[in-house]
C-alpha cells in the first residue's frame, strides 16, 4: 500500500482556526485532511479533570465569537452548539452594583452608561452592535494597494454613518483610556474596561488601538453576554470538529507535520514527523496548504530556509511577542467563597444553587494601579513587584447557574471560576521560561491573598486544591501556543488590520505560492474572535481560485477585493 495520500486541502494543526477553515472548504466541496499532532484536536479549547467528576476550563472559556457569520454559514446549531446563557445583566452590573475599588464598590453614572451605549452602537434608534463588531473583526485587511484612510477603515464607516459625532481623526491614534475620557467619567468604570481589554487582545494602553481594544471587551460583555459555550469552548470546537466532518473532513491526531514541502516556490504538501501514528509520511495537496501554526514555527522550521528570503526570515524572528501572558486559577474550597462585607453589593451578582461569585475585575481605583500591574508584566518582567493588595484580576463568570453544565459543581467542596492574572511571557521572563513554575507553591499563595481582598474563603484551611495553569505549562500542553498565551500579543500599534504581523502576511498569504496561514498569533484579529480569520481567509481563498463556495456564503460588506483577481464578493 502506498504511504503517501492526496488531498485537495491539507491543514496543518487541528485547532479552532485549523478546523474551521477545513469546515469552510469541505463544505465548498473540497477533499480536505487537518493534521494534529496531539492526541485530540481542539488546542486550548479544552476541557481538564483535575479530580474525579470535576471538570475545568484551563485556558479558552468566554464566547468572544458572539457576531461570527460562521455560525450561520457552517449551521453549528445542527452540530450541537448551544449556549449557556448567563442570567447576568451587565448593563445592572456597571451601573446599579459598580465596580470593586479598595475603598468599596462604585458604580458607575449615568454618563458612563451613555457613552458606553453610544460606543457599542446601542443608543441610536437603530442599534448597529453586530455590524460595529462584524466591521472591526470579522472583515479581511484590505488590499496592500488600497491606502489606508479615517474614510476606509470598517469601523470608520460604521460609526460615520450611524454615529457621526464619535468619528473623528484621533479615533485612530487614540488609546482605550484617551477613548473612555472622551465618553465616560468614572475612573473605575474606565479602569475596568481597560484591564479586560488588557486580558482580551488588544491592551487598554496601547496607542492607535482604542476601538479594537474597547469593542474586545464589548465582545464578551455585551455580544456574549457574559456567557460560556455548553461544554465550554472545547464543546464550541466539537460543533465545528463534527461540522467538518460531517462535510468530509479527514481528521488525523498524532500526525506531527516535520515539514511543509515546497516545489518551485509552491506549497504542495507536507512530511509528517517519523513517529507520526499514521503511515503515510507524506500528505500532497493539489490546491492548497493551510498552516493553523504559530508563525515562528511555521516559517523558521516547517519550511526550509532555501525556500525563504533571508530578510523575510530576520523581521519573523524580530517580532516581539512581550504582551503579556495569563495565569489562571481555579480554586476547590471546603466552604463557598462570599464577597467580604464591604463588598455585600455584589452578591447580587452571585448564580446558581451555591451562589457562586460571579465576574469582575479587582482593585479598579484608578488607572495607576493598571499601570503598575503593567510594568510588572509588560516592563520589569520578573515576579511581581506590586503587592497582592493591588495586584489586578479578573474572576471570570461561571456557569454554575446551570447544574447540568460541567463547571461549578462537585459533591465534595466548591468549585470557583477562573481567576486570571496578567504575568510575563515565559520567554520574556527574567529569571527564564520556567521561573514562575518554579515557585508555583509561592505564587498561587500570593494570588490567594490577593483575591481574598474581596473573598472570604481563600483561607489555607479552607481550600482543598488550588489548579493554576501557568503560561509555561500552557505552551508546554499546546505547541501552537508562544508568548504564553492565546494571541502572541505585540505591544505595538500594529497589532491588527494590514500590519498583522507584517504587512506581506496581514491577508494570511505568504511568501510561498498555494500556502496560507491561518493561526491566532499571525491573523488578524487574533484567535479570540472567534472563526475570525477562517471567515477572513475564505476572501483571500476565494480570490485566489482555491474555494468557491455556494449559495451559503456572503462576504464582509467592507471587503475591498485585491486588483486582477477574482471578487469574493459575487456582486462586486
Ligand atoms: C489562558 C488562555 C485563556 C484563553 N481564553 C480564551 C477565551 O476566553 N475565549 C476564547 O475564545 N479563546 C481563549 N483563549 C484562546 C484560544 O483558546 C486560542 O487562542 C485558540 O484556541 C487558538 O486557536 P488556533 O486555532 O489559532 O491555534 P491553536 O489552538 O494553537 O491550534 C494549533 C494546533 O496545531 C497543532 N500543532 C502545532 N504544531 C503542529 C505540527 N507541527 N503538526 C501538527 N499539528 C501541530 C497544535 O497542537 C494545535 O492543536 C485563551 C487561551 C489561553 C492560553
Amino acid at each position: 500500500m502506498s504511504k503517501d495520500e492526496r488531498y485537495d486541502v491539507v491543514v496543518v494543526g487541528g485547532g479552532h482556526n485549523g478546523m474551521t477553515t477545513a469546515a469552510y472548504l469541505a463544505k465548498c466541496g473540497l477533499n480536505v485532511c487537518v493534521l494534529e499532532e496531539r492526541t485530540e484536536c481542539g488546542g486550548p479549547c479544552e476541557t481538564v479533570e483535575p479530580l474525579a467528576g470535576v471538570r475545568i476550563y484551563p485556558h479558552a472559556m468566554l464566547m468572544y465569537g458572539a457576531p461570527a457569520p460562521g455560525f450561520e454559514q457552517l449551521e453549528l446549531w445542527k452540530y450541537g452548539f448551544r449556549m449557556s446563557w448567563s442570567p447576568m445583566e451587565l448593563m445592572h452590573s456597571m451601573g446599579g452594583i459598580g465596580q470593586p475599588t479598595t475603598a468599596g464598590i462604585e458604580p458607575a453614572g449615568p454618563k458612563d452608561m451613555e457613552g458606553f451605549a453610544k460606543l457599542c452602537g446601542l443608543a441610536s434608534a437603530t442599534p448597529y452592535l453586530k455590524d460595529l463588531l462584524r466591521a472591526t473583526f470579522w472583515c479581511p485587511p484590505h488590499p496592500p494597494e488600497i491606502e489606508v484612510t479615517d474614510h476606509n477603515v470598517p469601523y470608520m464607516q460604521v460609526y460615520k454613518q450611524h454615529q457621526p459625532d464619535v468619528w473623528t481623526g484621533e479615533l485612530r491614534e487614540w488609546t482605550m483610556f484617551d477613548l473612555l475620557d472622551e465618553h465616560m467619567e468614572t475612573e473605575s468604570l474606565k479602569t475596568t474596561l481597560a484591564f479586560s481589554a488588557w486580558a482580551s487582545g488588544a491592551a487598554g494602553h496601547w496607542e492607535g488601538v482604542a476601538i479594537p481594544s474597547f469593542l474586545s471587551t464589548v465582545l464578551i460583555m455585551i455580544a456574549g453576554k457574559l456567557s460560556i459555550p455548553r461544554g465550554g469552548l472545547h464543546g464550541y470546537f466539537h460543533a465545528i470538529h463534527r461540522c467538518a466532518v460531517s462535510h468530509g473532513v479527514t481528521v488525523r491526531t498524532c500526525c506531527p507535520v516535520d515539514e511543509i514541502l515546497v516545489q518551485d516556490g509552491r506549497a504542495v504538501g507536507v512530511r509528517l514527523a517519523e513517529d507520526a501514528a499514521w503511515g503515510a509520511k507524506k500528505i500532497w495537496a493539489n490546491k492548497a496548504v493551510i498552516a493553523n501554526t504559530d508563525f515562528k514555527q511555521t516559517f523558521q522550521k516547517l519550511i526550509g530556509r532555501q525556500h525563504l528570503d533571508a530578510s523575510f526570515l530576520q523581521r519573523i524572528k524580530d517580532i516581539s511577542l512581550k504582551g503579556g501572558s495569563l495565569y489562571v486559577s481555579t480554586l476547590h474550597t471546603r466552604e463557598p467563597m462570599r464577597w467580604r462585607p464591604k463588598y455585600k453589593a455584589m452578591e447580587e451578582l452571585a448564580v446558581g444553587k451555591h451562589k457562586n461569585p460571579f465576574g469582575g475585575v479587582y482593585p479598579t481605583d484608578s488607572r495607576e494601579i493598571y499601570f503598575e500591574n503593567v510594568a510588572d508584566a509588560e516592563g520589569h518582567r520578573g515576579m511581581p513587584k506590586v503587592p497582592a493588595e493591588r495586584l489586578m484580576w479578573f474572576l471570570t463568570p461561571t456557569q454554575a447557574f446551570d447544574l447540568s453544565d460541567c463547571q461549578g459543581y462537585h459533591p465534595k467542596g466548591y468549585i470557583s471560576a477562573a481567576f486570571e492574572v496578567n504575568v510575563p511571557p515565559p520567554e520574556y521572563h527574567v529569571d527564564g521560561p520556567e521561573a514562575v513554575d518554579k515557585v508555583k507553591d509561592e505564587m498561587n499563595a500570593f494570588m490567594r491573598k490577593a483575591f481574598g481582598q474581596v473573598f472570604e474563603g481563600l483561607e489555607d484551611e479552607n481550600v482543598i486544591h488550588h489548579w493554576a495553569a501557568t503560561p509555561y505549562e500552557a505552551e508546554f500542553r499546546h505547541s501552537g501556543l508562544i508568548g504564553g498565551t492565546w494571541c502572541g500579543t505585540r505591544h505595538c500599534r500594529d497589532q491588527l488590520w494590514t500590519q498583522r504581523p507584517l504587512p506581506e502576511l496581514a491577508r494570511y498569504r505568504t511568501p510561498i505560492d498555494g500556502l496560507y496561514h491561518a493561526h491566532q498569533t499571525t491573523g488578524h484579529p487574533g484567535a479570540l474572535c472567534l472563526m475570525a480569520i477562517p471567515y477572513n481567509l475564505m476572501h483571500i481563498l476565494i480570490e485566489d481560485g482555491i474555494a468557491e463556495p455556494g449559495e451559503w456564503w456572503y462576504p464582509s460588506p467592507w471587503y475591498i477585493p485585491e486588483t486582477g483577481k477574482r471578487s469574493a464578493d459575487p456582486r462586486k
